[in-house]
């Protein structure tokens, strides 16, 4: 069969990978002119880095084995993660239980409360029986109002922003089990997974066994329609007006971008498709001259913040991978409406610093080497209560035509690892 991929993210690439391997003729166009989606990387300090922070967990099985089917596993590491919480104007050390026993904003019932909970939602398998209750009314009668106001509400807003209220209890205990199975018997010190040379290398990889299986890869190359004829996917229009026909085509973009191609895709099941809001990232990327903070990833519990997390690098990664120099990521999920979204990278830099220097009182722009600012309009998908009911099929209604994409997910939280999933599982629906 002749398949077109729109997306030369994880998704569409491993889809290509499997389709390529099992004989088929794989197209996939691209519209960056480099491979990994929201996984690639960039050069910086002599070597690769994620354009966005990226690490892996224990539990990212399908990751983990393409890893070793690429060759790549001898190239991961699993490195101690130092996780802190800004909060009353003070970095708390929050990377082993203990330090949550040592948490002064809470009272020691709310703290053993706040323990007790995590180990269950840990436990817990029926994530079903959490589709109909929001996070937020879960945690407040289980964890206590005092939690809620100082460790889960900073922590939800910072990444659902406004819409934090709605988010579906189903998604956080997804994102809970993901994270504490990074810990030894859920208790030890986390221990994240990363691959030297940066995960870019994992799109890179697979973009090369791809093409030497005989798929073709345009980059450079947004896809502008897909050709309908009689109710069926006929091809693909790129922006110069070509067609390049194939017998079915897997979108692997987000939702928004993927209705811009069909106008003509029946009402019910766009309708669904259309239904799913997301939020953006906003992602500064800081060489510095020296530390920043003794944590890896800080979360900000403080609402006047205008970003919600650093994530120093090279508290994780050695600086020697980079020159000697210090890595910072500057993190933001917010609308793509948000006046944030359209600032420059100086603009940005400039808003940022006061808030920077609240964290470090040392700080100042001549600590800062080079800047960069990265973007992504459809990174976050918002998830409320009863999601299952609105997350439309891969088939749909044109024949031939499959969407695959982070919507598609849930109760998992989207990731690298999920992204492989749906890649593999779209390739075998197709073929
Ligand atoms: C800030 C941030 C931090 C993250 N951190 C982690 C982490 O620590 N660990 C982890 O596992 N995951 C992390 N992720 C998530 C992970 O990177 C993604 O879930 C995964 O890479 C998504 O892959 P995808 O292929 O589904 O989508 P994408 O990577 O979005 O790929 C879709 C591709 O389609 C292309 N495209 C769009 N429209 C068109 C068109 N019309 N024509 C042609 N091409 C088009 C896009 O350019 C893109 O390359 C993070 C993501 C972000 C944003």
């Amino acid at each position: 069969m002749r398949i077109g991929i729109i997306g030369a993210g994880l998704t569409g690439l491993t889809a290509a990978f499997e389709l390529t391997r099992r004989g088929h003729k794989v197209t996939l166009w691209e519209k960056e002119n480099a491979v990994g989606g929201e996984a690639a990387a960039f050069d910086i300090g002599g070597n690769r880095l994620e354009k966005f922070y990226h690490h892996i967990f224990m539990s990212d099985k399908a990751l983990l084995g393409l890893l070793t089917e690429l060759d790549l596993a001898s190239s991961l590491q699993w490195l101690p993660s130092h996780v802190g919480y800004y909060y009353s104007g003070k970095i708390h050390n929050f990377t082993t239980p203990v330090d949550l026993l040592r948490f002064k904003p809470l009272g020691i019932t709310d703290r053993l409360r706040l323990g007790l909970v995590s180990l269950y939602l840990q436990r817990y398998t029926q994530w079903q029986n959490f589709e109909g209750i929001t996070a937020q009314e879960w945690l407040l009668k289980n964890a206590g109002k005092r939690s809620y106001e100082v460790i889960w509400g900073p922590l939800l807003r910072g990444k659902f922003g406004d819409t934090a209220p709605q988010i579906s209890m189903a998604w956080l205990w997804g994102r809970i089990r993901m994270r504490l199975g990074s810990r030894r018997q859920g208790i030890g010190q986390e221990r994240l997974g990363y691959l030297k040379g940066s995960f870019g290398r994992l799109g890179e990889s697979l973009a090369q066994r791809v093409q030497s299986g005989g798929g073709a890869i345009y980059l450079g190359t947004p896809v502008k329609r897909l050709a309908i004829q009689d109710g069926r996917v006929a091809g693909a229009i790129l922006t110069n007006g070509d067609i390049s026909s194939q017998d079915a085509i897997i979108a692997t973009i987000s939702s928004p971008s993927f209705l811009s191609l069909v106008p003509e895709m029946p009402s019910e099941y766009a309708g669904k498709v259309g239904q799913t809001r997301y939020l953006a990232a906003l992602c500064m990327v800081l060489t510095l001259k020296g530390q920043f903070s003794p944590v890896y990833w800080l979360n900000i519990g403080d609402s006047t913040f205008p970003f919600v997390a650093t994530i120093e690098q090279t508290n994780f990664v050695s600086p020697s991978e980079y020159g000697g120099k210090r890595i910072l990521y500057v993190s933001n999920y917010l609308p793509a409406s948000s006046p944030l979204f359209r600032m420059t990278a100086d603009e940005l830099l400039k808003h940022y610093l006061p808030f920077l220097q609240k964290i470090n009182p040392r700080f100042d722009t001549g600590w800062i080497g080079e800047y960069h600012l990265f973007k992504e309009e459809y990174a976050q998908p918002v998830v409320p209560i009863n999601y299952s009911g609105q997350i439309p099929a891969h088939s749909t209604p044109i024949k031939g035509l499959y969407l695959s994409n982070t919507t598609q997910i849930y109760p998992e939280d989207r990731g690298m690892n999920q992204a492989i999933q749906l890649g593999f599982k779209i390739a075998g629906l197709v073929a």
